[in-house]
């Protein structure tokens, strides 16, 4: 496969990088320490920034996160920094003067503010960024589409309320007259995402897309499930900046960001190898990259654990996801065989949509293995 010609994208300056318009693509990664401990996040944005990544994300939900930025902005010279936001986007007042860019998940801006107009929130966010000198990203996620919007398309159509998605958020902030965007469309499924950019980016070329497979999972599986996406998408000159989504220790956070550059190395150099499907009849493990809302520390080594909990199931056309919050993990867990998603103390334990019980951490390995044998048993 030859690299395509790069898609027509305007440029996006974001601090001192810049995405879109012919720049080089851009490695980003995204801290999961806690955010309100200001110096063991800037130490984790340092080491992500040595690693080679041109942005670096925050996760920010609440005010105490938003007051550790200003530490955060002066313990990381010049490192270009970004917020996550998600339930609560009024924060990013409070966030703004202190980064360069602002991530938004159209799905989940009902959840506060239920009267007020998802377009009247869009040009607060719009407003907010222009006065600030920051970009945005509209960041879409297969398993967090607004349900009102969802529930217009096919029950099983998943891409397609995506596309819709963010081509309506693109509107409401080019009707807002704010246009220093980039989009991301992403979900666990490597050919969603493929499917996903390859329909927006048919129809706004000029966006600048933010690549990346979320909840890829642990390496090297993670990577994999990732360099198939990209080599699919990068190979046909769409895509501006990545981030490969590892469940990975704090102190290897940065392979990241080294698998990134590894990837994108290797699609120039035309080593690439994606005419593949990942795993279609066997076992499928979905795992988040934790963030700074993970909920319990041993979010890590609990996935580590499923992994080889589940290498008994590695025949069987079982997915099985591992999320560690409340924010995210509640929806992107639906769609797997089995979903376990963390709170402080306990596990939520999934099948599909319907949810089976909340077990200790000492409890949920033994009941997750009943699970499993009785689904290996039922073939
Ligand atoms: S599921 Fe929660 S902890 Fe994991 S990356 Fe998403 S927001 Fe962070």
């Amino acid at each position: 496969m030859s690299t395509a010609t790069r898609n027509p994208t305007r440029a996006v300056a974001i601090g001192g990088l810049a995405i879109g318009g012919g720049n080089p693509i851009a490695v980003q990664s995204m801290c999961a320490v806690a955010t309100r401990d200001a110096k063991a996040c800037a130490a984790q944005v340092n080491q992500l920034s040595a690693a080679g990544a041109g942005l670096v994300r925050i996760a920010v939900d609440s005010k105490a996160d938003a007051a550790a930025l200003s530490e955060i902005r002066a313990r990381t010279e010049g490192a270009n920094l970004a917020v996550d936001l998600q339930e609560n986007y009024r924060i990013a007042a409070a966030c703004a003067p202190l980064v360069d860019k602002l991530r938004y998940n159209p799905g989940h801006l009902y959840h506060h503010q239920r009267g007020r107009a998802w377009r009247d929130k869009v040009k607060f966010l719009a407003d907010i960024a222009g006065e600030n000198d920051c970009a945005l990203r509209i960041g879409v996620n297969g398993g967090s589409v607004d349900p009102a919007l969802r529930e217009q398309f096919p029950a099983g159509d998943k891409v397609a309320p995506m596309v819709a998605s963010a081509l309506a958020h693109c509107a409401a902030l080019d009707d807002a007259g704010f246009t220093r965007y980039c989009v991301s469309l992403k979900d666990s499924d490597p050919a969603k995402v493929v499917d996903a950019n390859r329909r927006f980016a048919g129809q706004r070329p000029e966006v600048p897309l933010h690549l990346g497979v979320t909840e890829a999972g642990l390496p090297p599986h993670g990577v994999i499930k990732t360099r198939i996406a990209f080599e699919q998408l990068i190979g046909r000159g769409i895509g501006d900046t990545i981030r490969v989504s590892l469940t990975l220790p704090n102190a290897r956070k940065h392979e990241e960001v080294e698998a990134g550059r590894a990837i994108l190395d290797d699609i120039k150099n035309n080593r690439v190898r994606s005419v593949v499907r990942f795993n279609p009849g066997g076992l499928n493990i979905i795992s988040c990259p934790s963030c700074a809302r993970v909920e319990n520390e041993s979010f890590v080594e609990l996935a580590e654990k499923v992994r080889a909990l589940a290498a008994r199931a590695k025949n069987h056309a079982v997915t099985i996801a591992v999320m560690g919050c409340r924010v995210n993990g509640p929806g992107e867990t639906d769609e797997a065989d089995l979903g376990l998603w963390c709170g402080p103390r306990f596990v939520n334990l999934k099948r599909g949509e319907k949810k089976i019980g909340a077990f200790g951490y000492d409890e949920i390995l033994p009941r997750l293995k009943k699970e499993l044998d009785a689904m290996i048993e039922a073939g």
